[in-house]
């Protein structure tokens, strides 16, 4: 392969985080490579794309493409499910108080990264590299990532979105900061026989929260947060006994469940890189930060990452820079550690609040639900956040 100086970014990883990249860079005329690594499994999880998700696959031209494969989520319930002394009120959030149609959009991952990845190949100026890469090195003027079937790529920027276990990360030497929890994300697609009206519904329990989330017709997906004790027992059930259990978590809202083939098991951790950046590397979506399944966060963080690193990057080609440039590399990182953080705290007070038995701690949450309940502009601005949008 002859590179030298074709290459301007190379992108490792073809999740959903790395094709929308690769697509967004090659759209502004970028020479991008993508790296795709291996060949996945079928992945039988959805993903809940909200608002400001959407905004920017739209900016990146791919949204026309997805939304015939996405329900939305008009409505969203939380049902406080405890048992403990303290119970809030259950809170229904509308889509419309904050002047949108909807939410968000849940899509199953499959779809969403089968009509990527045509898009992808589709893009001009886009180059699918079918390998691994497995380390990289800098120099003043470009970074050279060595792959798997002995070839090198050279570019001036190479942004990581090779995934939790990222190599690239490692290759840079930067290090993660991990919490694991007691805690597995089960993961299931039913089929009912009540409609689901595009609303999800989260049920908080002692152990975390059961979500529904709604699919085309009349299955939706549930993403059920138990202790390890329970994860193994639910993991051993079948057919009728496994539907009657997940409907009665659901307290059958939606009705008698039949469970479709395909469930996943996830322990629940958070991790995130002590830096984003390197010298021409940026790390984003998984292979930066992981947070529990609990709010739809991960991805929808991960495609702001995309966002904030093309506007940095054009930023400084607009005057003549390079877009692997350290004043590119400090502006992502500074754009974008804020909002991980926050959201990270956010997603582990919520989790820790449903664990802790502790009156103080269930007073809080309680508090809280009501004042989300009760106080329009707390209500709103929280909305507008859960969509990935400003709180203003
Ligand atoms: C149960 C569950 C439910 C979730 N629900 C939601 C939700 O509703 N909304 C939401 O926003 N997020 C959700 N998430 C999070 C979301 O799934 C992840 O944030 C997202 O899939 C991460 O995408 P990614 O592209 O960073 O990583 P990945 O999807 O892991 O992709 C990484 C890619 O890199 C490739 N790769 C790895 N190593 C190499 C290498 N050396 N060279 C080249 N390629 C390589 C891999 O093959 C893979 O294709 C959920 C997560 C879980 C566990």
């Amino acid at each position: 392969m002859s590179t030298a100086d074709a290459i301007d970014v190379v992108v490792v990883g073809a999740g959903p985080a790395g094709l929308a990249a690769a697509i967004a860079f090659a759209r502004k005329g970028i020479a991008t490579a993508l790296v795709t690594g291996p060949t996945r499994a079928a992945d039988h999880r959805t993903t809940a794309l909200m608002e400001g998700s959407v905004r920017v696959l739209d900016e990146i031209g791919v949204w026309e493409r997805l939304a015939p494969h996405t329900t939305p989520l008009r409505d969203l319930r939380i049902v406080d499910a405890t048992r403990r002394l303290v119970r809030a009120p259950e809170v229904l959030f509308r889509a419309r108080e904050i002047g949108l149609e909807a939410f968000g959009y849940n899509i199953e991952n499959d779809a969403l990264r089968r009509e990527l990845q045509a898009v992808a190949d589709a893009t001009e100026g886009l180059e699918i590299v079918r390998a691994s890469a497995i380390g990289h090195e800098a120099d003043a003027e470009r970074i050279h990532v060595a792959l798997d079937d002995g070839r090198t790529l050279s570019a001036r920027l190479c942004v990581a979105a090779d995934g939790r276990q990222s190599r690239m990360r490692q290759a840079a030497g930067i290090r993660v900061r991990t919490r694991a929890y007691p805690q597995v994300a089960l993961t299931f697609t039913v089929r009912h026989t009540r409609p689901h009206e595009e609303i999800s519904t989260e049920f908080h329990t002692e152990s975390g929260p059961f979500t529904l989330v709604p699919l085309p017709g009349e299955r939706s997906s549930i993403v059920c947060v138990v202790n390890e004790r329970d994860a193994v027992r639910l993991i051993g059930l079948e057919g009728e006994a496994l539907a009657r259990e997940l409907e009665r978590r659901a307290f059958s809202l939606l009705g008698a469940f039949q469970v479709d083939e395909g469930r996943g098991a996830f322990p629940l951790a958070s991790e995130v890189a002590e830096q984003l950046v390197a010298p021409r590397l940026a790390l984003m979506a998984e292979a930066a930060h992981v947070m529990p399944p609990i709010g739809a966060q991960g991805l929808n963080l991960g495609l702001r990452d995309v966002s904030a690193l093309l506007e940095s990057v054009e930023t400084a080609t607009a005057r003549g820079g390079d877009p692997g440039e350290e004043s590119v590399l400090e502006g992502y990182e500074s754009h974008r550690r804020r909002d991980i953080d926050s959201r990270m705290a956010a997603v582990d007070l919520l989790n820790r609040s449903l664990l802790s038995d502790l009156v103080p701690m269930q007073g809080l949450r309680g508090l809280g639900l009501y004042m989300m309940q009760k106080v329009g502009p707390f209500r709103r601005g929280l909305m507008r956040l859960g969509a990935g949008l400003n709180a203003a």
